[in-house]
């Protein structure tokens, strides 16, 4: 015998996308269950650039006066070209950035934005929570949507959202099968304490150094007692059938050329995990009856824009204003959902893939490339103004 639940809107998955979907239905007055695979509501990783479309999505939700407590502001986007060791170009984020987007940039642990997007869903009347709930297949009924769990568990419901990552099930079933995009980039990261950092480190900026087919990234997290670090390289022993490429020798190979600086905090980059980075093409089925998907279910994109969780606060924001035009016809409302967050997505995804081309150029490519970059104005938001400014 099923075990079967009815719930008024179901969240599949329980990352900052689920849990942002969850807090923004609930605030716009519906009634919220979140059900969560692992055993554990928790984010693996290490930090997260929020940029001001994401604070203000946060602000939104009514969780950015608790990110604001662990959270570090920093006072400029620095990009290092890391064989050279010299600046390429900045970006100024103090007064006239804050001034223009009303938001700041913010850098913070993963698992303090979690926290923060958690707490609020406990302390909303209108959310419940579950864990160890694996949704293996969902359904449209026309007049309701439904999930079924590995255990057996069904849970009915008049709104289905699929919140649940790169891999969705609730994907597959809107869009048909298909595997992730893999960029044959693998990334280590995590996080030390900064005053074991070497002396260029532990400032308030965002520092990325680029250099041929590899990057790394480095910011202070956590009230500015962690520093956060990411190294990123194209392995060319990439292959779908075994997991051994993006080995540390391969790194070690690929940044043998940076400047010290790189190589000093290399040293230092954690290593016990790797992280094969993916994205998706966008795709036009967003949604099916009761059904949507939100977050890197949707529309998956490489980090190189560092807009991935922002999009998804962004989606959990649409959704409500979806529903507050719709109240009462879902399919309208996830339409216009669907409608307004399609090309946005998609353009971030596209520009994301680009971006990614651009940061990893080499030789004539990359001269060329910091040329035309020396004479940018710190204060030229221009590039990032679609982004920002939505
Ligand atoms: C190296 C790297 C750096 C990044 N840096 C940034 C950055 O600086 N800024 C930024 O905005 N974004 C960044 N991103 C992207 C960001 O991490 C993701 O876009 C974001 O975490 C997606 O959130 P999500 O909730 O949609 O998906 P996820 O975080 O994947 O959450 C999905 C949840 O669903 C659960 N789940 C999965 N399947 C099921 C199932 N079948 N049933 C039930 N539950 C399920 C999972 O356990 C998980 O908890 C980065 C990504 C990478 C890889």
């Amino acid at each position: 015998m099923s075990d079967i639940k009815t719930v008024s809107t179901l969240v599949v998955g329980g990352g900052i996308g689920g849990l942002a979907a969850a807090l923004a239905l609930a605030r716009q007055g519906q009634q919220v269950h979140v059900i969560e695979r692992a055993d554990a509501f928790a984010e693996v990783g290490a930090g997260l650039q929020l940029a001001p479309n994401a604070s203000r999505a946060l602000d939104r939700l009514g969780v950015l006066d608790n990110v604001r407590k662990t959270a570090v502001f920093p006072q400029r986007l620095v990009w290092m070209d890391a064989l050279s060791g010299a600046q390429v170009t900045a970006m100024d984020l103090g007064e006239p950035f804050q001034s223009r987007y009303g938001y700041p940039y913010i850098v913070m642990h993963r698992s303090d934005l979690l926290d923060a997007l958690l707490n609020a869903c406990r302390a909303h009347a209108r959310i419940s929570l579950e864990t160890s709930r694996h949704v293996v297949e969902v359904a449209d009924h026309g007049d309701m949507a439904e999930a079924r769990c590995t255990d057996g568990s069904v849970y009915r419901c008049g709104l289905l959202i699929g919140a649940d990552g790169l891999r969705s099930a609730v994907r597959g079933m809107l869009a048909g099968p298909g595997e992730p995009v893999c960029s044959h980039y693998v990334a280590y990261r995590g996080t030390i304490p900064v005053a074991r950092m070497s002396s260029h480190a532990g400032s308030d900026n965002v520092m990325m150094w680029t250099g041929p087919d590899m990057h790394l990234v480095q910011y202070p997290v956590r009230r500015g007692e962690l520093y956060n670090q990411v190294a990123v390289f194209r392995s060319d022993r990439y292959s779908p059938d075994h997991d051994d490429w993006g080995t540390q020798d391969e790194m070690s190979a690929r940044f043998a050329d940076a400047c010290t600086e790189v190589k000093d905090a290399l040293t230092m980059i954690a290593t016990n995990r790797r992280w094969p980075l993916f994205d998706r093409a966008p795709i036009q089925q967003w949604t099916r009856g009761r059904i949507a998907l939100l977050g890197d279910a949707a529309h998956p994109m490489l980090q190189y824009l560092a807009q991935g969780a922002a999009q998804a606060l962004e989606d959990a924001c649409a959704l409500a204003d979806a529903f507050a035009t719709h109240a009462g016809d879902t399919p309208a409302a996830l339409d216009t959902y669907a409608g307004v967050r399609r090309a946005r997505t998609a353009r971030v995804q596209h520009t994301a893939r680009i971006f990614g081309d651009i940061i990893h150029m080499e030789r004539v490519g990359a001269a060329v490339r910091n040329t035309l970059l020396a004479g940018r104005q710190a204060d030229d938001y221009t590039p990032v103004n679609w982004l920002y400014a939505a």
